[in-house]
Order: C-alpha cells, then sequence, then structure tokens
C-alpha cells in the first residue's frame, strides 16, 4: 500500500456534492485540496462497467494532468429489486436530452421500475450505495477503497439537504433519509460511529485514511 506523502491532493471530480463531501472527509487530516474543475481539468468519459475501472479513469486523467496524486469517487445506487440497477449507471439515469441533470426525474424513474415490480412493501425496496475510492499516482500505480452503506427506498423522497438520490435513501437503522440528516450525521460523524463512517464515501475514505493518510488503525 502506497502512502500518502505530501500536502497537496487533487479530488478528481466535477460534482459539487461529492467535493463538498470529500473536503469535509480530507480537511481534518491538514491535505490542501483542489479539484479537477477548480484547475480546469477535462471530465473524462466513463465507459466501465465497474465502479472500479471508472474510478480509476478519473483519478488517473487527473493525476497525470496535474501531475500530483489524485482521489477519485465512482459511486452509485444498487437496487435489489431492479437487480442492482442504476448502479454504474447512476448518475446517467438522470441525464436530460440537452445534458442538464435531473435528480427529482431519475428518483421518478427509480420509483417507476420499483412500481413496474410491485415493489411497495418496504422489505422488497432494499438498495445500497456504492463509493469507490481510487487515489492515483502520475506514475499509473492506484489504491482502491469501497465503501456501501444497505438501506431502503421510500417515496415520496424526504428532505433538501445531500444531493443526488439522498431524499429517497433511509440508511438501515435510521428513521431520517440522507437528504434529512446534516452533513455530519449522513458521514456518521455525529451517530457515535467514530472512524467507521455511515455514509459509503465515509466509509470507504476511513479506509484510505488508515491505509494512506496514517490515521489510527
Ligand atoms: P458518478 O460516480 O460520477 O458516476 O456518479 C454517481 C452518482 O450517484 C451521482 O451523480 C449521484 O447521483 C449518485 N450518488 C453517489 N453518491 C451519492 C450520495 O452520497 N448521495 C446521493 N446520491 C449519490
Amino acid at each position: 500500500m502506497r502512502a500518502l506523502n505530501g500536502s497537496q491532493l487533487v479530488v478528481a471530480t466535477h460534482n459539487a456534492g461529492k467535493l463538498a463531501e470529500i473536503r469535509d472527509l480530507v480537511e481534518p487530516f491538514g491535505l490542501s485540496v483542489k479539484s479537477a474543475s477548480e484547475l480546469g481539468l477535462a471530465e473524462p468519459a466513463e465507459n466501465g462497467a465497474t465502479f472500479e475501472e471508472n474510478a480509476y479513469t478519473k483519478a488517473f486523467a487527473a493525476a497525470s494532468a496535474a501531475n500530483l496524486p489524485a482521489l477519485s469517487d465512482d459511486s452509485g445506487l444498487c437496487v435489489d429489486a431492479l437487480d442492482g440497477q442504476p448502479g454504474v449507471y447512476t448518475a446517467d439515469w438522470a441525464e436530460k436530452p440537452d445534458g442538464s441533470r435531473d435528480f427529482m426525474m431519475a428518483m421518478e424513474k427509480v420509483e417507476q421500475e420499483l412500481q413496474k415490480k410491485g415493489a411497495v412493501d418496504p422489505a422488497d425496496r432494499n438498495a445500497r450505495f456504492v463509493a469507490v475510492l481510487c487515489l492515483a499516482w502520475p506514475d499509473g500505480h492506484a489504491e482502491y477503497f469501497r465503501g456501501e452503506v444497505d438501506g431502503k427506498l421510500v417515496w415520496p423522497p424526504r428532505g433538501d439537504r445531500g444531493f443526488g438520490y439522498d431524499p429517497v435513501f433511509l440508511p438501515d437503522g435510521f428513521s431520517q433519509t440522507f437528504g434529512e440528516m446534516e452533513a455530519g450525521q449522513k458521514h456518521g460523524w455525529e451517530a457515535g460511529r467514530g472512524d467507521l463512517g455511515l455514509s459509503h464515501r465515509a466509509r470507504a475514505f476511513a479506509k484510505f485514511a488508515t491505509a494512506c493518510l496514517n490515521a489510527p488503525k
């Protein structure tokens, strides 16, 4: 496992919601973070069949362009009753014909697909958020960290915090959706879960921090 030496890290994302969460997670470690969008880096096409492949595409593109280590996040929502969809296509389900993204439309699409399957009972509405963080260096070396959180999809959407599909995701053991939680609750910092985290991103980040940032084991 290669450690992250130095204090500069590029966050290989153009997604404002992800960037805000990654900054929250990284800043306590004293790292100086610049995002791919702030550096004016192009957004590579994501054609991979797995979260890992897409995460590497984004991290390596940013690392080689900036000549610095880069951390990417490839994530998505996997719904059991839909055979794991939308999965790696989670962002694509929000895409409108003009190229912009509408997550209310995407949540409605997921709900319509669940209705078609007759998945109305909470027991039939299991889903999980998955995040794969990839830390890549300009020489092509990469390390991967995966985090997952299980929950159920609710309808109608609840809460206006967070981003993406947060308002329909109720993590197991909680009464608030991610859309109703404060950022610190979604990370798990306020649930007494300490370094383990709650969200898929916080859980993947905890592994990254332990492996590469000399965080307590
Ligand atoms: P990608 O990783 O750029 O392919 O995009 C993943 C998509 O998954 C995002 O655009 C969000 O819609 C969704 N997603 C990933 N993580 C979260 C989260 O923490 N909350 C809500 N939606 C998420």
